[in-house]
């Protein structure tokens, strides 16, 4: 039995998702990709487990969450089924606990948070996917904020650690697009860095760009996966 809330949720949720389908399916089209060469990640931060697995529900497999512990607490409460992508800021000290729970870990952009995550993931007996978070700030002129991933210069130089270090697999790489900036350039130098790894790591090949706000740039620029939030569950309230 379901509470009209319950039925007012679900009907507002399939909607919304229908609505970013529809945006997907005609960015494919304009760059003449297949619908089925995109991943959507629906980001369930700050959104409770209900959410999560109404999404599972209409068929979408990979979630994003942002923060530890909220991430741990939804997927114990969803239990097994979606695949969970750690997006976002990671401190080292919470690196290992994400490692229990996190398929792919897309914010990795320091040499400790490899090695933190490698034990983590060793201690769990688990594979963990891990990209490598690139900062474009600076080169499209703006300041670095020093926590939204490392520079381009240093990507290379991680991807081999990951790759070397037990526990993880490396995946690929992944952006935000800096505030206040043309998305479409910044996601195609993501994609040529990744045809750059891809020579040394053919395996790595998700590109992860795109979020309610630039989706369409991130498609055209030939992003794999896409990290949609608030188009789908609605707006966030503020951080706390
Ligand atoms: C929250 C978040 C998203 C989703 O952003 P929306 O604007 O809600 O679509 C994508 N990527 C990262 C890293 C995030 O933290």
């Amino acid at each position: 039995m379901s509470t009209a809330a319950e039925s007012h949720r679900r009907d507002e949720v399939a909607a919304a998702l229908a609505a970013v389908e529809a945006r997907i399916t005609a960015a494919c089209t304009a760059a003449h990709r297949d619908r089925s060469d995109l991943t959507l990640i629906a980001v369930t931060k700050t959104y409770p487990a209900a959410d999560a697995r109404l999404l599972g529900d209409f068929g979408v497999r990979d979630l994003g969450e942002n923060r530890h512990p909220e991430a741990g607490r939804k997927a114990d409460e969803v239990g097994p089924g979606p695949t969970w992508h750690f997006l976002g800021g990671l401190q080292t000290n919470k690196a290992a606990a994400v490692a229990r729970y996190a398929d792919v870990v897309h914010s990795v952009d320091r040499d400790r948070l490899v090695a933190a995550l490698s034990r983590g993931a060793e201690a769990a007996g688990r594979e963990v996917g891990c990209l490598v978070q690139i900062d474009f700030g600076p080169m499209f002129g703006q300041a670095s904020d020093g926590r939204s991933g490392t520079e381009p210069k240093n990507v290379a130089d991680l991807a081999a650690q990951i790759a070397a270090a037990p526990g993880l697999r490396f995946d690929g790489v992944m952006t935000v697009a800096p505030l206040g900036v043309d998305p479409a350039p910044v996601f195609e130098a993501l994609v040529r860095c990744s045809t750059e790894l891809r020579a040394t790591y053919p395996a790595a090949g998700l590109i992860s760009a795109g979020m309610s706000n630039d989706l369409e740039a991130a498609v055209a620029a030939g992003a794999t996966h896409l990290r949609v939030g608030r188009a789908i569950l609605g707006e966030r309230p503020p951080l706390r």
